[in-house]
Parts: structure tokens; sequence; C-alpha cells
């Protein structure tokens, strides 16, 4: 699960980022507003933990921000604030600005990660949820037809075989993250089909010519010796 933390106490932040990462979840950190936003939109977060006074643009702005974006894969993320502020005006306008959590500092820290595996869950279960009632699946910038086999990016049309739409649908499970070729073999094939060794490789290959034209971004990176990551930034 990955974790971006917006937060300008330098000294906080570093303390929540070690809490976090021994709980395992992979945290990034960043102490300016206007990078908080920035790196939400670029790579797919499982959850915006944001502080609410920050310089340049404040935890409150990046919230309204994400939650006014048409794009529904940012639009949704879950956002914990964090803030000094706890008059019931300011609940009420963090709240409104779309966040699903808050907490007043100073905190326990059991109550932050009790919080974050809350907040987690839910996405989770909403997330699959989602997934389960609609054969539809935006990814990125793909929109997939499951039931139909086909895929468009940027308006274009594309057909995919069964393997390949399964194959998608493995990555958008796996959106930034690094996968191995086990980890896609096993998803794809069954014992019984046997197939070559080097079937992962050509799958993959075969769906990177369909997905990625020229002047389209790359969406499936090689890590050589370790597997793939699908998304915008490695
Ligand atoms: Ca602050």
């Amino acid at each position: 699960m990955k974790i971006l933390l917006v937060e300008d106490e330098i000294e906080l932040a570093q303390s929540l980022r070690h809490i976090l990462t021994q709980e395992g979840y992979h945290v990034t950190i960043c102490h300016e507003g206007d990078t908080g936003l920035k790196l939400a939109l670029e790579c797919q977060y499982n959850l915006l933990i944001l502080d609410w006074m920050l310089p340049q643009k404040s935890g409150l702005e990046i919230c309204q921000y994400l939650r006014s974006h048409s794009d529904p894969i940012f639009a949704s993320t879950p956002v914990l604030f964090l803030t000094a502020k706890d008059t019931l005006d300011d609940r009420v306008l963090g709240l409104d600005a779309g966040a699903d959590d808050y907490l007043i500092k100073p905190f326990e820290l059991r109550e932050l990660l009790a919080r974050v595996r809350a907040l987690l869950r839910r996405f989770v279960s909403l997330k699959s949820k989602n997934q389960q009632n609609s054969h539809k699946l935006k990814v990125i910038d793909l929109e997939l037809e499951i039931d139909n086999q086909i895929a468009y990016r940027n308006g274009r049309l594309i057909k995919l075989s069964e393997k390949e739409i399964k194959l998608l649908q493995f990555f958008s499970l796996h959106i930034n993250e690094l996968v191995t070729q086990e980890q896609i073999f096993e998803y794809l094939w069954s014992q019984e089909e046997a197939p070559s060794s080097n079937v992962v490789a050509a799958m993959v290959r075969l769906l990177r010519r369909k997905i990625e034209t020229e002047n389209e971004p790359i969406l499936i990176h090689t890590l050589y010796g370790k597997g793939y990551w699908f998304g915008f930034c490695p």
C-alpha cells in the first residue's frame, strides 16, 4: 500500500514515515503543497495524509483539487487531514473539501495507525465492490471493457485477446508496484497449460505494441532482472 504524506514539519514527517514504513507501507514524503499535489497526480497512492497548513498550497486546496478532478482514480483516493485546527467550522470545512478523516495535532501514533488501517480497509473493499459491479475499469489513462475485450486510450480503440485483457486486469491491481514474471505467470496460466518459459515476456511485448503507440507515455516498464512496473513513474 502506498501512502503520500505531505507535512512541512520535517521532523514529524520523518518520524511518521519511519513508523508507517515499519508497518509495511510504502511512504513518500514531501514538505510543500505544490509538490504534494504534483505527486498525488503523478502516482496513484492508496492514501494521502495531508497537513492542513502547508507552504505554497494548503492541504485543503490539494484535497479540493483532487476531488474536483475529473479522473475518478484521483478523485476517490482517501484523504486523512492532520491539523492543529479544531473548531467545528474547521472540521466542517475539511470534510466539505472531501477529506475522509481528520486528526487533531498532537495525536497518538496508535490512533494515527488505526485510522490509516480503517481508511485503507474501506478503500480496498469499495474498490473491489466497484470492480465486481462493473465490467468497465479505468486504469490510469486506459479504459477497459472487460467482457468485450477492448480498451480505449486517448479515444483510440484497442482490441485485446483474452489473455491480454487479463494481463491488464492484473496490472490494474498492482499499479506503481514491482511485479515479477512469476506473479504474472501464476495469474494468467494454470499449471496444466504449462506454456514455455518466455511466454510472459512475449505476452507483455504484444500488449505493449497495442497500448503504447508513439508519443504515448509508457505504461509497462521493464525493470531488468526484477520484473515489470505498471504506471507512469517507475
Ligand atoms: Ca503545517
